[in-house]
Formats: structure tokens, C-alpha cells, sequence
């Protein structure tokens, strides 16, 4: 995030206020596990989403996830930062969701900024998330056809 140590802490309160406040629509009747996410994109608007389980489980899809795909549909390509929230710890996208971020990663890689409901946050980049991310169909990717 550009601008200075404060302007990046305020971008980030703001991210984890709408990632706390989406968590608020989760959809989580089975595991209970409630969770918020929000992306901030380059154009500097923030999008959110909520977990959504489901019955059969394996179609339940993350809060990051739904977050990304609210940007994407809204024209967004260039995540800057994701902000997740869930009670207890924090903790990180699984790597399904890392890997969806990584799609629409620009040259620096997003900050993934992983809250709690008690004002705990901890800030990793999307590369030491996921270090190994798979971009080798990218079309724009340079190492694409060595
Ligand atoms: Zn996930």
C-alpha cells in the first residue's frame, strides 16, 4: 500500500472494518467457524465477502474467495491487499483462496493481512503465504514457454 507507515495502517483498519463487518453475513450453519474477508484493488475500492457453506460441504466456498470474485465481476484485476477476520486466532487463506488471490496479484505481491475479532492482526505477503504459486499459464507471465 502506498504512502507512509500511518497512511498504510489506516488503509489496513479500514480493510479489516470491512472485513469485519462482512463476517457479519457468514453463512456457516455447520463448522460455526464465521468468516470476513475484504480486498482492497488497485483502483483503491474495497470489496467483501463472507464464508458460504454448504450441505455437502465440498461446496462451500471461503470468505476470500467470494471477496475476490466481487471484484473480479466488478471489473477489478490488481488485488493490493486482502484482509481476513475470524474469532480466535488469526489466521491465513487456505491455499486454494491463496491461489485465486495470486491470479489477480499485480508486481507486488498483495499483503494479506490476517485479523482476529479482538484486534489482533498479522501481516504476511502473498509470497511467503505462497511461495511456490502456480502462474505458468499466465499470458503475461515472462517465464511462460522457457
Ligand atoms: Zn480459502
Amino acid at each position: 500500500m502506498a504512502g507512509g507507515p500511518e497512511t498504510a495502517k489506516r488503509a489496513r483498519q479500514k480493510l479489516i472494518a470491512a472485513a469485519l463487518k462482512a463476517r457479519e453475513q457468514a453463512y456457516a450453519p455447520y463448522s460455526r467457524f464465521r468468516v470476513g474477508a475484504a480486498v482492497l484493488t488497485s483502483s483503491g475500492r474495497i470489496f467483501t465477502g463472507c464464508n458460504v457453506e454448504n450441505v455437502s460441504y465440498g461446496l462451500t466456498v471461503c470468505a476470500e474467495r467470494v471477496a475476490v470474485w466481487n471484484a473480479a465481476a466488478a471489473g477489478e484485476r490488481e488485488l493490493v491487499a486482502v484482509a481476513v477476520v475470524t474469532d480466535g486466532a488469526p489466521v491465513f487463506p487456505c491455499g486454494a483462496c491463496l491461489q485465486v488471490i495470486q491470479e489477480f496479484a499485480g508486481t507486488e505481491p498483495p499483503v494479506i493481512i490476517a485479523a482476529n475479532l479482538e484486534g489482533a492482526a498479522v501481516v504476511r505477503s502473498l509470497s511467503e503465504c505462497l511461495p511456490c504459486a502456480f502462474t505458468s499459464f499466465k499470458p503475461d507471465n515472462p517465464e511462460a514457454g522457457e
